[in-house]
């Protein structure tokens, strides 16, 4: 009996994972072995689903020399669309180069069969955004520790000339230990001379977290700043449980982030209450002035991180995806 629930079990995860695999833009379910190209090429287990995006999917993948897992995501090697071709060279080319604790570590990229296969370091605990979404919203030591990390990791890809230009919470993945790893670079970009910047000049990114330079192509802008306008945009968004610039439509969207139009929740509404020093930190890096917003150096010394009075956990546990810590 325990089999046959075993079997019915595996056919319907199977089942769902087609099922989340199964619009048009995305790779079918890879075979159970991945193969690396070349006489050394490694092998790799094809695991669980663990999620998908925009066009790709993502399934844990068993190295077979050594039994590490890691995080394949699968993305068909001839895409509908010349701009997500684009999109996925970018990424590649980008995301490989970098190296930090707060970034998802990339291993290797090869094509096999019709797919394109990434190997990444595994979050096996999901986003921020999944983990916002169940608790409603995080307390202020978690949104502390996570944004000290996010900092960290800016800083990092600011310094290599790098703007990430899509920060959000459902990039912003957790591994085992619950610390932070920013993924996604499809739109990211080498921020190098006005020349440069001008050619870059898209209208790109996710309207609640969208920086208003970028929606005003004809003013200046669209350097690396653009991030931290996301930064204080994750930071209210932890705090509270929704973004600050939230409507119905994207137009309505953008006429907020130009007019600046946010307001905070109301003690009675927010199972937190939101300290003076959170509010300031946020509007610091929501301001209209590119120019004007702190580096990531200038917000780890903000007030919000005072070590004398505030705290910041060393570890999370992975319980705290579901429900506040006890000790908070
Ligand atoms: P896209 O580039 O198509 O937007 P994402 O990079 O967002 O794809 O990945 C799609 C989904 O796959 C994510 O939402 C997440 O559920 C899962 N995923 C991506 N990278 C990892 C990872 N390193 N570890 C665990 N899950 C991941």
């Amino acid at each position: 009996v325990l089999d046959k629930n075993a079997a019915a079990a595996a056919a319907a995860a199977t089942a769902s994972a087609q099922k989340s695999a199964s619009a048009k833009n995305h790779a079918p379910p890879p075979p159970s072995i991945v193969t690396e190209p070349g006489e050394d090429g490694e092998k790799y287990a094809t695991g669980a689903f663990l999620g998908k995006g925009g066009f790709a999917v993502c399934y844990e993948g068993t190295l077979a020399r050594n039994a590490r897992v890691f995080a394949m995501k699968v993305v068909k090697s001839e895409m509908p669309q010349k701009k997500m071709e684009e999109k996925f060279r970018t990424e590649l080319q980008i995301h490989s180069k970098m190296r930090h604790p707060h970034i998802v570590q990339f291993h290797r990229a090869f094509a096999f069969e019709q797919n394109t296969y990434v190997v990444l370091e595994l979050c096996p605990n999901g986003s921020v955004m999944e983990m916002v979404r169940r608790r409603k919203c995080l307390s202020l030591p978690e949104v502390r520790r996570f944004m000290v990390q996010l900092c960290g990791a800016v800083k990092y890809l600011h310094k290599r000339n790098v703007a990430h230009r899509d920060l959000k919470m459902g990039n912003l993945f957790l591994d085992q230990h619950m610390d932070i790893k920013v993924g996604d670079f499809g739109l990211a970009a080498i921020i190098l001379s006005e020349r440069d910047e001008k050619r870059r000049k898209t209208l790109c990114g996710t309207p609640n977290y969208i920086a208003p330079e970028v929606l005003d192509r004809s003013k200046g802008g669209h350097t690396q700043k653009v991030d931290i306008w996301s930064l204080g945009v994750i930071c209210f968004a932890m705090l509270t449980g929704y973004p600050p610039f939230q409507s119905k439509t994207q137009e309505e969207i953008y006429k907020k982030v130009r007019n600046l139009t946010y307001v905070w929740p109301k003690d009675t509404d927010c199972p937190n209450h939101i300290p003076e020093e959170a509010k300031s930190l946020v509007s610091s890096c929501l301001n209209l002035a590119e120019d004007e917003r702190p580096d990531p150096d200038d917000i780890v010394e903000h007030p919000f991180f005072n070590m004398y009075t505030s705290c910041i956990p060393r570890q999370l546990e992975p319980s705290c995806r579901l429900s506040k810590p006890l000790w908070l």
